[in-house]
């Protein structure tokens, strides 16, 4: 008989957190939920509370805790609540977890993978700005805390399942030429340029083919998505920029490939659905039900494009910051969180989010960061300076 799995969800209440909850209903008798984790969204926790019975609920802010304990009485639970940082640190390492569900949005899903890293769980790393702001860092803990890192997002975990079992971070060992990464192109592939500018955030979150959080699907638009996913792979594969090419797929059925020297391109393919790449992370090495249909092939056609860096500029300037590296990743990855939320808020226009991000980058400091606290200080210091460059705009 397996073993049960006791599960931590950090970011229960988001996209990933909510399939991974359905995801693990469905498999009663292989995972425990043992905490949970929210932000904002204190009903939906308290739901998924009464559905789950964790152990933990863990918010952010003190006042969210103590108006989500009233709300748990209401309900008859004994959900124990927690609050801050170091809460989502704690509920990420205690020895009773076996696996991190790492699926909070931003940077402040840093410090929880990171315990969970250091103290040796699986992780199941959705969080992919973990990997762009501090690659190096964690990937270090991985190996120094005994850890196992299973990838989330649908093209990294494409990669994973097509690399042989045995890859140990050597790809040109396994005979592998190049990692072939997949990107729908977003809601604005084929808008005439000169309409850019002028899109809304409604036109941005409405993609084409998957149903995400708004940061991410706003990253979908301007293909910042897929730097930050070029960066996720250079530290999940240990793969050079040159290793990765970008490969517009506009369907969202191929998630990614990987291309042999001997010619053979080995993919993953399936509808667009979390679940798949969730169940194939929680379940692994076994494969169980995620709930996703199966593919229907016939009377589809697949197509591919290259990608244009007039049209997607975060695209060329992720691959910038990798190839400078240092903290550049860092600061990418912050004055993007600026300028998407601020585009979100109407405060900048659509085409303001790339020269944001190009501001923060040109007056990022350089070199490699010695620690997280280096890394927190370069983060700080960017969203700073798109700060004061959204400011400039409006003025
Ligand atoms: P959502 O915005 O839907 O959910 C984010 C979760 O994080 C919510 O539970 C939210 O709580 C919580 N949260 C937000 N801010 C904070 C904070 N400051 N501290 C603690 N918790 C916080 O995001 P997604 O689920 O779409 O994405 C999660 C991660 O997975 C991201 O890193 C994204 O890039 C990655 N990812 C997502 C994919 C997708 O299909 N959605 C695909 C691949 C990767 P609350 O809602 O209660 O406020
Ligand atoms: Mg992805």
């Amino acid at each position: 008989m397996t073993k049960v799995q006791n599960l931590t969800i950090l970011g229960a209440t988001g996209t990933i957190g909510v399939n991974t909850l359905d995801v693990v209903a469905r498999h009663p008798e292989r995972f425990k939920v043992v905490a949970l984790t929210a932000s904002s969204q204190l009903e939906k926790l308290v739901t998924q509370c009464q559905q789950h019975q964790p152990r933990y609920a863990v918010v952010l802010e003190e006042s969210a805790a103590v108006r989500l304990r009233s709300l748990l009485l209401d309900a008859g639970l004994k959900t124990e609540v927690l609050f801050g940082i170091e809460a989502l640190e704690f509920v990420s390492a205690m020895p009773e977890v076996d696996t991190v569900m790492a699926a909070i949005v931003g940077a402040a899903g840093l410090r929880p993978a990171m315990a969970a890293a250091h103290a040796g769980k699986r992780i199941l790393l959705a969080n992919k700005e973990t990997l762009v702001m501090a690659g190096s860092l964690f990937m270090q803990a991985v190996a120094a805390g005994g850890a196992e890192l299973l990838p989330i997002d649908s093209e990294h975990n494409a990669i994973f399942q097509s690399l042989p079992r045995e890859f140990a971070g050597d790809l040109a060992a396994c005979g592998v030429r190049r990692i072939l990464l997949t990107a729908s192109g977003g809601p604005f592939r084929t808008l005439p340029l000169a309409d850019l500018p002028h899109v809304t955030p409604d036109q941005a979150c409405a993609h084409p083919n998957w149903v995400m959080g708004k940061k991410i699907s706003v990253d979908s638009a301007t293909m910042m998505n897929k730097g930050l996913e070029v960066i996720e792979a250079h530290w999940l594969f240990n793969a050079t920029p040159q290793q990765i090419e970008v490969v517009i797929h506009p369907q969202s059925v191929i998630h990614s490939m990987v291309d042999y020297l001997d010619g053979s391109v080995i993919a993953q393919l399936g509808n667009p659905d979390m679940r798949t790449p969730i169940a194939y992370a929680l379940g692994f090495p076994e494969r169980i039900d995620s709930g996703v249909s199966a593919l229907e092939l016939f009377g589809r056609g697949l197509t591919f494009e290259a990608p244009d860096y007039t049209r997607f500029p975060c695209l060329k300037l992720a691959f910038d910051a990798l190839a400078q590296g240092g903290m550049l990743p860092a600061v990418l990855n912050a004055a993007n969180e600026v300028a998407v939320a601020a585009f979100l808020a109407g405060q900048i226009g659509y085409g303001d989010i790339a020269p944001n991000i190009e501001y923060a980058l040109a007056r990022a400091i350089t070199g490699e960061p010695g620690s997280l606290e280096d890394l927190v200080e370069a983060d700080a210091q960017a969203r700073r300076d798109a700060a004061m460059h959204i400011q400039k705009r409006a003025a």
